[in-house]
């Protein structure tokens, strides 16, 4: 059983690398975004109260998020482990996830976060903006998402620095060599 998380920027790749940690590791990548945009398109109770914060490109409070990670959380295939993506994002959630986990007695076994310098995510960023066509997409909304994106998760990564079980990848260069930099830092905290 393999219980992990996944951090990074916007921009370093993060959902294609969730996909292909978790496909080595044999455990559901399990995104927030993703399940909430479910739960909207599915127009559930759930996805109703969500789709408001959504909407306005807020937070959804923690208390649905965790409800709703924690259901996730009982279905067959998570019996294997998981990797979250996207959750926990601040640090009430870091604290209901680990009460979770705690009263099942099933500890997290890493986090990874991956760091990308903030040059090389702007770059990146604004060729894909220029490949799509878009026009928003520049320099200095792209800086401001970033900025967001630390203030975000300046605490949860502190959270976890201090447990011990943060590993930090460098997710600059190839993809596949990014996976297998981070498969490599969860097996080698794995085995202790
Ligand atoms: P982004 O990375 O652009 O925020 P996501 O797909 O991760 O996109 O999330 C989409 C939306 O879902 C967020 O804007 C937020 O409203 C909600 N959301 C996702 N994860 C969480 C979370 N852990 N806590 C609160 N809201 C969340």
């Amino acid at each position: 059983m393999t219980r992990l998380i996944i951090m990074g920027p916007p921009g370093s790749g993060k959902g294609t690398q969730a996909e292909h940690i978790a496909h080595h590791f044999a455990i559901p990548a399990i995104s927030t975004g993703d399940l909430f945009r479910a739960h909207v398109r599915d127009k559930t109770t759930l996805g109703a109260e969500a789709g408001k914060y959504m909407d306005h490109g807020e937070f959804v409070p923690d208390g649905i998020t965790t409800a709703m990670v924690s259901q996730r959380l009982e279905e067959p295939d998570a019996g294997a482990g998981f990797l979250l993506d996207g959750f926990p994002r601040t640090v009430a959630q870091v604290d209901a996830l680990e009460d979770l986990l705690s009263a099942k007695q099933q500890p997290l076994d890493a986090v990874l976060a991956l760091s990308v310098d903030d040059d090389e995510l702007v770059a990146r960023m604004l060729r894909r903006a220029q490949e799509q066509g878009r026009s928003d997409d520049t320099e200095s909304v792209i800086q401001r998402r970033l900025e967001l994106y630390r203030d975000e998760t300046a605490a949860v990564v502190s959270a976890y620095s201090k447990r011990g079980i943060l590993l930090i990848v460098d997710g600059s260069g190839d993809r596949e060599q990014i996976t297998a930099k981070a498969i490599a830092a969860v097996e080698s905290a794995l085995t202790g």
